[in-house]
């Protein structure tokens, strides 16, 4: 099919509209891409979406993420949600408890060391939040759209062709036609599939659901996370239950829908009571099947989130590293579209994003391992109790849990090389993240050095002076769109050759 007005190329054609698409979207639209979303179903509303069900902890990351796009303030659900899963649907007017679990352990706040996290400054955005499916594809739609993707609802992608320039897509019984294809369609992805990306990993070891009930006697279980003899079950609102099932997943994979008599065969066996379900209004089924897709290219054709990974939802990772993905490719890949982009910008996508996914997957499998109804799982279980009431072990846990200590390999001699730049505080009560709004590359320089403004001007990059409340030592550094420091320095003469090197891998020498 030719372009034409009715059938442009776009820049990009995203798979599905789910939040990892629809940020991503977001994304090549801030940095001037045409995006077109392909979303198989006709209406963005679920009850799956909704609380309880929807309930989603955003970590620092994402929480960063959003704060850099402008984004924070428009989640209004963690203001109102102050326990996650105790207070869900009766949403009240405090803030959230930032804390967290691992495989069910809740780790104590208090005990945290954060003298381990020195780049942390005290105007860091927060290191958790909740937030509510439905409410973040809202407002990820709506921004997008005011950035002008197009979004078409109600079409599946099936299958694709690739050529040298183009990628043609089919949906339904139209066609479109893109420069990439980006598969952010979930799990079960249709792009990773027609692109025969291998998708490598575990098999499940339970079958977990999520399920919304009327008990006639709701006392018989116990409030909270019960880990048994037979599995685990959470009871957190009187008509909400979570339960773990170790069937290594042989419901789930059979398809069968849940039935009442169904889910009170496996509450009462996990909860050994003879608790009595009256009425079941909705339930859905999930696993801890891990899988990973061993590239995340295949030509023109880019997978991310679930698309490319899947795992547990224990301890909610999945969202976060989804978002991740979108905010780590989306410059790049809009660098790329452009002709911007140095010497193998887009292939740095899968290098970084590969290895944290990696980490993921097994950060979940390690938390189902001590879940295990069996005595060494208990056993083991018991040890990560001890470990987590340690100040060093709390401290790990939730740095791992936050995302506060996720960085990449890149290369650079200052500390703070491939970590989230500090959230700094100007003078003027201005604070770093909201100077990337706009999504550029930036060039700090708290000294007011003429030399570093020309570099900034020579590749493009937004260039901040001025000091800072709590500088860290730094006197300049060069930050990626996504937030990441690509080069620091704590010189007052900062080393020219090497930040012209960084700039370099990261940016190109602007031709005018
Ligand atoms: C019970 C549960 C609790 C969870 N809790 C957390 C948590 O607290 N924190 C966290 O980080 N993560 C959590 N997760 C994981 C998180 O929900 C997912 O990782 C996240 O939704 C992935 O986003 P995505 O956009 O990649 O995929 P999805 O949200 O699955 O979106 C994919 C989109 O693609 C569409 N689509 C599918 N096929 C096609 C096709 N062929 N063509 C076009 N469109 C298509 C779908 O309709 C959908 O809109 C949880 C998951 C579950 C199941």
């Amino acid at each position: 099919m030719k372009a034409t007005q009715d059938h442009p190329i776009h820049d990009v054609i995203v798979a599905g509209a789910g939040p990892v698409g629809l940020f991503l979207a977001c994304e090549l639209a801030l940095a001037n891409c045409s995006v077109l979303i392909l979303e198989k179903a006709q209406d963005p509303h679920s009850p799956l979406k909704q609380l309880p069900f929807g309930l989603r902890g955003l970590n620092a990351l994402s929480v960063e993420a959003m704060y850099r796009r402008g984004l924070l303030q428009e989640l209004e659900m963690h203001k109102r949600i102050k326990t996650p899963h105790v207070t869900a649907t009766a949403a009240q007017d405090a803030k959230p408890q930032a804390e967290g679990h691992f495989a069910g352990i809740q780790f104590n706040k208090a005990s945290i060391d954060t003298s381990q996290w020195k780049y942390r400054l005290s105007s860091s955005t927060d290191t958790q939040l909740f937030s509510v499916m439905e409410e973040l594809e809202t407002v990820l739609t709506r921004r997008a759209e005011s950035l002008g993707v197009t979004i078409k609802r109600g079409l599946a992608i099936t299958c694709f062709q690739q050529t040298a320039d183009r990628v043609t897509v089919q949906a339904g019984n139209q066609s479109f036609e893109g420069k990439w294809l980006v598969g952010c369609d979930g799990s079960r992805s249709a792009v990773r599939k027609a692109g025969g990306f291998e998708f490598a990993g575990t098999e499940p070891e339970f079958t977990g659901y999520s399920a919304r009930v009327d008990l006639a006697d709701p006392e018989k279980l116990k409030p909270g996370r019960n880990v048994t003899e037979t599995g685990m079950y959470l009871k957190s609102q009187p008509d909400y239950i979570i339960m773990q099932d170790f069937d290594e997943g042989s419901f789930h994979n059979s398809g069968k829908p849940v039935t009442l008599e169904h889910a009170q065969e496996v509450l009462r066996r996990i909860s050994n009571t003879d608790v009595t379900i009256t009425a079941l209004h909705v339930a859905t089924t999930w696993t801890d099947r891990s899988r990973q897709a061993t590239t995340y290219r295949n030509g023109r054709v880019l997978l991310a989130g679930d698309a490319a990974h899947i795992h547990s939802p224990l301890g909610g990772q999945g969202l976060n590293l989804g978002l991740g993905d979108a905010m780590n490719l989306g410059w790049k890949l809009a660098a790329t579209i452009q002709n911007k982009a140095p010497e193998g910008l887009l292939d740095s996508y899968y290098t970084e994003r590969h290895p944290l996914g990696i980490k993921v997957l097994e950060w979940s499998r390690a938390q189902v391992a001590i879940m295990k109804p069996n005595p060494h799982a208990r056993a083991l279980n018991a040890i990560f109790r001890d470990l987590m009431d340690t100040r060093d072990g709390v401290t790990y846990i939730a740095g791992r849990i936050w995302g506060i200590n996720t960085h990449y390999s890149l290369e650079g001699n200052h500390p703070l090389t491939g970590h989230s730049v500090p959230n700094f505080e100007f003078d003027d009560g201005v604070k770093m993240g909201e100077l990337m709004f706009d999504g550029e590359g930036v060039l700090l320089d708290f000294n007011g050095n003429g030399l570093l403004k020309r570099l900034a001007a020579e590749y493009g990059l937004k260039y901040i002076s001025g000091s800072a409340k709590e500088q860290l030592g730094i006197t300049a550094a060069l930050v990626r769109p996504d937030g990441i420091i690509a080069w620091a320095s704590d010189n007052n003469d900062p080393d020219h050759n090497e930040l012209q090197k960084a700039a370099g891998r990261w940016f190109k020498k602007q031709t005018h």
